[in-house]
C-alpha cells in the first residue's frame, strides 16, 4: 500500500469512529436521502437543509386532510395563529425566547426591513446612527442603506476582516451617544465567524442604542439565548440548518419590553387588533403579532415544524456539539491534505468563535466547485476564491465530509497550483 493509501485508510477509519460514536448518527436516517443517489457529499447545509422524510408525507397530508378538508374554516380552526404558535416553537427549540416574543412571517430580508425600522423610528432624538459592518450579508447592507436614506440617518460602518468578523472592540469604538441600532450577523456567512453576541449586546446597550441580530447562520447550528443575552430584536432564516425548504418563511423576535412601543412600518389586517372586523383606521394587535403583515404562509411552515420536531429530539447542545465536532474533522483534513496544495484555512480555529462552516480559500476555487457539483460533491462557493464546507449537524456524517473532502483534494490536485 502507498504511503498515500495508508494515510487515507487512517482518516476514513477516524470518520468510520466518529459517525459510530454521533449520538445523533440515527437522525440522519430521518432524512430523504435515497431521493438523491447522484449526491456524494452535501456540504451545503449552511445555505439549503436536506428534507426530512416525514415532510413529503406531512405535506401530503396537509394539502388532503387540512386544504382540502378543512377549506376556507382552516383559518379559524387555528392556521391564523400560526405565525405565534410556530414562532413560540421555534423560540423555544432553537432560541432561548420566552413565548410570546417570535413569529414566523415573510422573508429575512423583509422582517429585517421592518424590525430595523420599528428600531430606528423609536430612537431618541439625536441617535441617527446605524452601525453595521462591512462584511454583513448582502441583503442586510443594501437594507441599511435604504433605511437610512428613508429615515434620513447615516450609516456608520465598522471595516470586518473577510476572514474574521465583527468583534467587541470593533463595536466599542464604533457604537456611541449616536448610536439608534446596531446590527451584525451572528455567524459571518463567508468566514463562519461566531460573534459575540451577549458581550456585544451589552456594549451596544451600554452605548444606549439597541441591537438587530441577523441569526440566519446561526440558528438551528449553534446555541442561542436571546432572552438571557438581552437581545432586543433579531431575525432569521428556517431554510437552512432548519430545514424548512426553499424560501421557507423567516423569524423575527422582539423582546416583550420593546413589545407596544416599537412599530414596524408595514401595518397589514394580519398585524391588526381584530383583523376581521376590518374597520377604519389601525391598531396593532398586541405582542410580537404586531409583527405579522398579511396572510401568514401556513403550506410553507408544514416543513418547518417537521424541521423543528427533529431539533427539539436532538436538543441544541448536541446539535452544536456535532457541528463541532464535523467543523474540527474538516480543519483536520484540511491540515493534513490541502496546506501543501495551496489552500489556506479562512475561517476561525478557535471553536469558540467557530460557527457551522467552514471556508476554504484558493484562487481557482470556483471552477474547483463546478468540478466538485459534477462529481455530486456540493459545497459552494463566495469570494474571493471560498470553498464553504457546510456539513448539517442532523444530516451529514462524518463519512460523508470525508468523501467530499477526498474529492476536494483530488479535484485541487490534478489543477496547477493557481
Ligand atoms: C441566507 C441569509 C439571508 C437571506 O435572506 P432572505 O430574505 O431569505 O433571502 C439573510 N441574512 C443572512 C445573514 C443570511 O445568511
Amino acid at each position: 500500500m502507498t504511503a498515500t493509501a495508508q494515510a487515507d485508510q487512517h482518516w476514513r477509519r477516524r470518520a468510520e469512529e466518529l459517525d459510530a460514536a454521533d449520538p445523533l448518527a440515527a437522525v440522519r436516517e430521518e432524512f430523504l436521502l435515497d431521493a438523491a443517489p447522484d449526491v456524494v457529499s452535501y456540504l451545503d447545509g449552511n445555505s439549503l437543509g436536506r428534507p426530512l422524510r416525514a415532510t413529503a408525507d406531512r405535506m401530503s397530508e396537509f394539502v388532503g386532510s387540512q386544504w382540502a378538508g378543512r377549506l376556507i374554516r382552516g383559518w379559524t380552526d387555528g392556521w391564523m395563529q400560526w405565525p405565534e404558535v410556530v414562532g413560540d416553537e421555534l423560540g423555544r427549540v432553537a432560541l432561548g425566547a420566552a413565548a410570546g416574543q417570535t413569529v414566523v412571517a415573510d422573508s429575512t430580508t423583509v422582517l429585517f426591513y421592518k424590525l430595523l425600522r420599528a428600531a430606528v423610528d423609536a430612537a431618541p432624538a439625536g441617535r441617527d446612527e446605524i452601525v453595521c459592518d462591512t462584511d454583513n450579508f448582502p441583503t442586510d447592507r443594501y437594507v441599511v442603506e435604504g433605511v437610512a436614506a428613508e429615515r434620513g440617518l447615516t450609516v456608520r460602518w465598522v471595516r470586518t476582516d473577510p476572514a474574521l468578523g465583527i468583534t467587541l472592540d470593533a463595536v466599542r469604538a464604533a457604537v456611541g451617544p449616536r448610536t439608534a441600532v446596531a446590527t451584525f450577523s451572528h455567524v459571518a456567512y463567508r468566514s463562519g465567524y461566531l460573534a459575540d453576541a451577549p458581550a456585544i449586546t451589552a456594549a451596544v446597550h451600554g452605548a444606549g442604542g439597541l441591537v438587530l441580530w441577523d441569526l440566519s447562520h446561526s440558528v438551528g447550528s449553534v446555541e442561542l439565548d436571546l432572552d438571557a443575552w438581552g437581545v432586543d430584536l433579531a431575525v432569521g432564516c428556517t431554510y437552512k440548518y432548519l430545514c424548512g425548504g426553499p424560501g421557507s418563511p423567516a423569524f423575527g423576535y422582539l423582546a416583550t419590553r420593546h413589545q407596544g412601543r416599537l412599530r414596524q412600518p408595514v401595518q397589514g389586517w394580519m398585524g391588526h387588533a381584530e383583523p376581521m372586523t376590518m374597520g377604519p383606521g389601525y391598531a396593532p394587535a398586541s405582542g410580537a403579532r404586531a409583527l405579522v403583515s398579511g396572510t401568514p404562509p401556513i403550506l410553507a411552515m408544514v416543513p418547518l415544524r417537521c424541521g423543528l420536531e427533529v431539533v427539539d429530539r436532538a436538543g441544541m447542545a448536541a446539535v452544536r456539539a456535532k457541528s463541532l465536532a464535523l467543523t474540527t474533522f474538516t480543519l483536520e483534513l484540511a491540515d493534513a491534505w490541502l496546506a501543501d496544495l495551496g489552500v489556506d484555512v479562512a475561517s476561525p480555529r478557535d471553536p469558540g468563535r467557530r460557527g457551522g462552516h467552514v471556508t476554504l480559500r484558493r484562487a481557482d476555487h470556483r471552477e474547483v466547485t463546478d468540478l466538485l457539483w459534477e462529481r455530486g460533491v456540493i459545497p459552494d462557493y463566495r469570494d474571493p476564491g471560498g470553498v464553504r464546507i457546510g456539513p448539517a449537524p442532523l444530516s451529514t456524517s462524518f463519512r460523508e465530509l470525508y468523501d467530499g473532502m477526498v474529492a476536494l483534494r483530488d479535484v485541487l490536485a490534478s489543477r496547477p497550483l493557481p
